[in-house]
């Protein structure tokens, strides 16, 4: 491994793992080499990665990178975890509102929004609180926004095996906005409709009523 700065501003954690002379686990070299690399992007834009603002801050990415793309190692069935029921209800189930935050992976940037969820079931149901959850699995990568809104209703169709799956998603686009090229396509809506909800118009319409309605308040 090659370091291209200077390791002593590597402060934290990595202290008693030499002292052991044990080799650093995967997820420690991984974070080593983020701080590397965020080291030269400091000093790459012309910055002194060594004054004291910027110290720990190829530390500090390193740390959120684990956080904002976490959605890489959570294993599915695990996530789950036995809330998928047998339940005699055959009428749409909506899940509308969900905050998401993910980053764009032509830009690095954050997009966020909400996402509106909804299937009809076929004999199962999933818990409810799984939903939201779902959501940050797969906004908890790099993305674009296409690709997750059909990455949910994918894993909810191969989950619940339902009649139909539905999701919207509403985002907005950093690399957009901060980039001032075309502050007009910053905000992006993306759908995704599965079986009734593809071939029915009247269930597809029951949905985006749903959508659309003001929430309760609570
Ligand atoms: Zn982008």
């Amino acid at each position: 491994m090659t370091l291209f700065y200077n390791p002593q501003i590597l402060t934290e954690e990595p202290v008693e793992m030499t002292q052991l002379n044990l080799p650093p686990s995967p997820e420690r070299l991984a974070h080593i080499n983020i701080e590397a690399s965020v080291y030269n992007i400091l000093k790459n834009i012309g910055e002194e990665p060594e004054r004291e603002g910027l110290l720990n801050t190829p530390n500090r990415v390193a740390r959120m990178f684990d956080e904002l793309t976490s959605g890489y190692h959570i294993e599915p069935e695990k996530m789950i975890n036995g809330a998928v029921f047998d339940v005699d209800y055959d009428e749409m189930v909506v899940v509308k509102d969900i905050d998401f935050y993910s980053l764009c992976e032509h830009h690095l940037l954050p997009f966020y929004g909400r996402a509106h969820v909804a299937y009809m079931p076929n004999g199962k149901v999933i818990g409810l609180s799984k939903i939201p959850r779902i959501v940050e699995m797969f906004a908890r990568r790099l993305q674009i926004q296409e690709q997750m809104t059909s990455q949910i209703a994918s894993f909810l169709q191969d989950t619940l095996n339902p009649q139909g799956v539905a999701v919207v998603v509403e985002g907005a686009h950093m690399c957009s906005m901060m980039r001032g090229v075309k502050k007009e396509n910053a905000k992006m809506k993306t759908s995704k409709m599965l079986g009734i909800f593809k071939e029915d118009q009247a269930t597809r319409r029951e949905f985006i009523a749903h959508i659309n309605q003001q929430s309760l308040g609570f």
